[in-house]
């Protein structure tokens, strides 16, 4: 039997009609400029922006449904009004990763065969050259500051009499403000997103209407970032890096004003904008708060206003949440991936905790919503019990979880079998464990786990402890080839300023806290520890690094 229920469709061009209209006069998306006032618009203005695109993109550009859009662009007002307007349409938003090598960014171009690219005027540096080499695109519309004169001549010249040039503003002026909105089947694609590749090639993955929409009612709840209108987000995670969490989306639905830090990622001007435009709430990932600690730290400024920060990407370590919670800010660890969208979960501790028994469930990496089901598989394949000790791959399923990979123009989708099993979950490659209560806590990705011996050391058990030691600003750990045990561990830390390496006593400190036999004998002390496009810990090329001489290792 069936329900009696209406069918209405969950699609992105609903969240852009509730925000403009019921948040439209009272929210605002605002825009550090880097002069001295930001840039401030209101949701009903920002919604009527992105109509005038999308009204610009059809008539002007001949974008129709299915068509890939891509934007290379920093976090701001004109990027979400691009989050807004190109699925909505029913074209698909395709965001690229500005901090992708450019080889990269051309593979992953070409992949999504993209025709149209919105890029921002201080990015064409990156863009300009690489033209000739993307035959799909048509059209480039600039937004914002920038030299033009990079697309004029130049590389462009072979591509000019291909790809024409619009600037943003002149696009959308005048056009009107409403547009007759296709009633789109919610499974149709609405965005994509390639993985960054920390792992191995690119890969594609496409979010559904359905799955952003429910994906941005779970960032709401309560249980998961509890946003209201009464909250200002900063928004440091890259609108590039797995739809900046679901947020764009998540606050046109709930009101939740934003705060757009642009190129003006630096701890400097960040701590500036946290004192000046006092947010509630921020997201990114951890090497943002390290480097925002280090400012403070140097140069005190007031953070309390952001009572609670979502942080995730990579493992939190509980020395960076004990130092927050001495500012005023409640750091939030959460686990995601590219592949679902990304929120998988969120470390609220359960209810009727004193600070002191909320702290071992902080510092896992959360516990499942509703809407994503969970198991552990063990090394042969048989599930493992949720009980706080059985270590095993973590498998997800969910309506905002991916099911395949793009297959490129024509191409079906693809399942690779290590990402999915025959059964339909994804194999999200970290390995950890659950507690009885629902919270997972990770010790590792399945490719940087040592294994000595036979038995496993985590890695990321060995950088939280080590991260714990005053002198240590950062500490990454990975695995060496070793004679006897197969692999052990290669310490590299970046000590703070002025310490110098006293490695028996950095290897005493951690001899309380972790098992004798995983004690790293290797170490070095970095300047930087090498990182991803989206902030995270480079193991690749530190493994690299070693192998290739690089390091100045010492065995104590
Ligand atoms: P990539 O796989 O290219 O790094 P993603 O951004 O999709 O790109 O990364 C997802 C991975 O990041 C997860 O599979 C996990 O290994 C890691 N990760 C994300 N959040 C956390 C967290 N809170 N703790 C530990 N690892 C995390």
């Amino acid at each position: 039997m069936l329900s009696t229920m209406q069918d209405v469709p969950l699609t992105v061009s609903r969240i852009l009609h509730h925000g403009m209209t019921i948040h439209g006069a009272s929210s605002h998306v605002t825009t550090w400029t880097g002069g001295p006032e930001p840039e401030r618009r209101s949701f009903a203005e920002v919604g009527g922006r992105a109509t005038r695109l999308a009204n610009a993109l059809r008539d002007e550009l001949g974008v129709g449904a299915d068509e890939r859009v891509a934007t290379l662009m920093w976090n701001n007002a004109e990027h979400v009004e691009a989050y807004l307007a190109i699925p909505s349409m029913g074209a698909i938003l395709h965001t690229l990763n500005l901090r992708l090598p450019p080889e990269q960014l051309v593979w992953i171009v070409n992949h999504a065969a993209d025709r149209v690219v919105l890029v921002n005027g201080s990015l064409l540096p990156l863009l300009a050259p690489l033209l000739p080499h993307l035959p799909t695109v048509e059209h480039v519309v600039v937004s914002g500051p920038g030299d033009r004169a990079l697309l004029a001549g130049g590389p462009l010249a072979d591509a000019s009499t291909r790809v024409r040039v619009h600037e943003y503003e002149e696009l959308i002026a005048g056009r009107p403000t409403t547009f007759d909105w296709p009633e789109l089947d919610e499974r149709t694609a609405a965005a994509m997103c390639y993985t960054s590749g920390t792992t191995g090639d690119p890969k594609g993955v496409v979010y559904s209407h359905r799955s952003i929409y429910l994906h941005s009612m779970q960032v709401n709840m309560t249980e998961s970032m509890g946003l209201s209108d009464r909250d200002t987000t900063l928004i440091v995670v890259p609108q590039f890096h797995v739809n900046a969490w679901g947020l764009p989306h998540a606050t046109f639905m709930t009101g939740v004003n934003m705060l757009m830090p642009d190129r003006f990622l630096q701890p400097g001007p960040l701590a500036e904008m946290i004192e000046r435009e006092r947010p509630t709430h921020a997201a990114a990932v951890p090497s943002i708060w390290q480097g925002l600690l280090a400012e403070v730290t140097a140069r005190p400024r007031d953070l309390t206003s952001m009572a609670r920060v979502t942080i995730g990407g990579s493992a939190c370590p509980p020395s960076l949440m004990e130092a927050y919670d001495k500012l005023g800010v409640r750091l939030c660890h959460a686990w995601g991936m590219t592949e679902t969208s990304p929120l998988g979960t969120m470390s609220n501790p359960p209810a009727g905790l004193t600070a002191d028994e909320e702290w071992p469930y902080r510092i896992t990496q959360g516990r499942f919503p509703a809407g994503v089901e969970a198991r552990l598989a063990g090394p042969s394949g048989d599930f493992l019990p949720w009980d706080g000790e059985s270590a095993g791959e973590l498998e997800v399923r969910g309506p905002w979880i991916a099911g395949a990979y793009y297959g490129g123009a024509g191409g079906e989708p693809i399942k690779p079998e290590d990402k999915f099993s025959p059964d339909g979950w994804l194999r999200t490659g970290d390995v950890g464990v659950i507690s009885p209560d629902g919270f997972l806590t990770l010790t590792d990705r399945a490719k940087d786990v040592i294994k000595s011996g036979g038995e496993w050391i985590s890695s990321v058990e060995l950088e939280n402890a080590l991260m714990a030691h005053p002198e240590v600003a950062e500490a990454a750990v990975v695995a060496v080839p070793d004679e006897k045990w197969g692999e052990r561990p290669l310490a590299t830390i970046v000590l703070r300023d002025g310490a110098s390496p006293d490695y028996a006593a950095l290897k005493e400190f951690l001899a309380g806290k972790i098992a004798k036999w995983q004690l790293p004998e290797r170490w070095a002390v970095v300047p930087v520890v090498p990182k991803t496009s989206v902030g995270k810990f480079d193991k690749k090329v530190i493994r690299r690094q070693y192998a290739d001489g690089e390091l100045d290792v010492t065995r104590v």
